[in-house]
């Protein structure tokens, strides 16, 4: 079984030793831009293609206003700043993620806490995520307040799982009537879309990566989106060391972040910009493909989600137990062609186990069972 899966995906990938997950691609204006940049000499953090993608994004997804950061981590923990996470408050969150969601809520002082996703989406559950508040909180004055623990609860950071949008309008209710800041870690999911609006555009701050591994890329990279533009100008300040605008003194009025994208990411970024439609095309004919084959064998091929436009950045099959999955992970990554699982939960890593949690038994389903195969774009 497991040998056919694997040859039927080298014949997806011909003429490659070992098939990864997902390979960047540069099929268009990126020498040339990269090319500009180091004849202008502008490659550090001024220069015209920071502006330019900022721009573009902002048009491509809806949003008012984004600000690029060196990373997504990095655009995740500006994003916290920026709604008022505080040390000691508390933050929901699915512990079925990759880890730089908790780390960014860790770069706060604050605390995860770990609630369950919905098997049609892998991301966060809204009825669980009530179901918990219900159980476990109180609104005191304006703010809602963990009863055991006595912490301000202050944010709810959901994630579209490998591009699958979750169901973020629900998500968005429940932050709006229980006072919660809503940052959606948007990182995996560019070109996704919910009930026609694209991911990261339902809380206050949505977040996007261009990691080397994600649908676009500017080497690292990431994004910050807005629906307020002030908000977003607040942002841009936090992300360049707070300096004041000023021809020539170095006056700075808080405590600032160099989390800036250089000029030469962003002139990547421009170009991949461009070919993001032919990417998602070429990745949703893949995940088609993969759909036809796997429902033949029998195999569970996750697919998008109900009201959901998924981009299809990283591809999932559901084995039927750990052994499958694990025997799978061995065959493939000893014949030439890279799967992956699941991410380990975050509750169970040492630095978050002691985090509260709520039930977890989709989570606990989907990491005995998870493989990710390659889903790079085909030309
Ligand atoms: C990629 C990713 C990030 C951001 O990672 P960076 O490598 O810092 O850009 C954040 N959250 C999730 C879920 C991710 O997959």
């Amino acid at each position: 079984m497991y040998k056919e899966t694997i040859s039927f995906i080298k014949r997806l990938f011909p003429n490659q030793e070992f098939v990864p997950l997902h390979a960047p691609c540069f099929i268009g204006n990126e020498k040339e831009y990269l090319n500009d940049c180091i004849d202008s000499t502008f490659v550090s953090s001024v220069g015209k293609y920071v502006d330019k993608f900022e721009d573009v994004v902002a048009v491509y997804t809806g949003a008012k206003r984004a600000v690029v950061c060196v990373n997504g981590t990095n655009a995740i923990h500006l994003a916290l700043l920026l709604v008022g996470v505080e040390q000691n408050d508390e933050v929901l969150t699915q512990p079925l993620t990759f880890i730089a969601t908790c780390n960014a809520i860790s770069y706060c002082g604050a605390h995860p806490v770990f609630i369950d996703v919905d098997r049609e989406t892998m991301g966060l559950s809204p009825e669980k995520l009530e179901e918990w508040i219900l159980d476990n909180a109180e609104m005191r004055g304006d703010a809602l307040y963990n009863k055991g623990t006595g912490r301000r609860i202050k944010a709810c950071v959901p994630m579209h799982t490998f591009g699958h949008p979750c169901k973020i309008d629900a998500i968005a209710d429940i932050c709006l009537r229980y006072s919660l800041e809503l940052v959606e870690d948007a990182a995996e999911s560019i070109g996704s879309f919910y009930k026609g609006k694209h991911t990261g555009l339902f809380g206050k701050i949505g977040v996007l990566s261009f990691n080397g591994n994600k649908t676009i890329t500017t080497g690292g990279g990431g994004m910050l989106l807005f629906q307020d533009e002030e908000l977003g100008s607040y942002a841009k300040h936090l992300s360049t060391q707070s300096k004041l605008p000023h021809p020539w003194e170095f006056v700075h009025d808080h405590i600032g972040y160099n989390y800036r994208m250089p000029n030469i990411n962003a002139a990547l970024g421009c170009a991949q910009m461009e070919t993001l439609p032919l990417f998602l095309e070429k990745k949703r004919q893949l995940a088609e493909i993969y759909q036809g084959y796997f429902s033949k064998k029998g195999i569970s091929f996750f697919v998008e989600p109900e009201h959901c436009h998924s981009n299809y950045w990283l591809n999932a099959i559901l084995l039927d137990n750990e052994k499958e999955r694990d025997d799978f992970l061995e065959y493939s990554n000893s014949n030439g062609v890279m799967t992956r699982p699941i991410w380990r939960l975050m509750n169970k890593l040492p630095m978050f186990e002691k985090e509260q949690c709520g039930d977890l038994s989709n989570c606990l389903y989907f990491e005995k069972r998870v493989v990710n195969i390659p889903s790079s774009v085909r030309l």
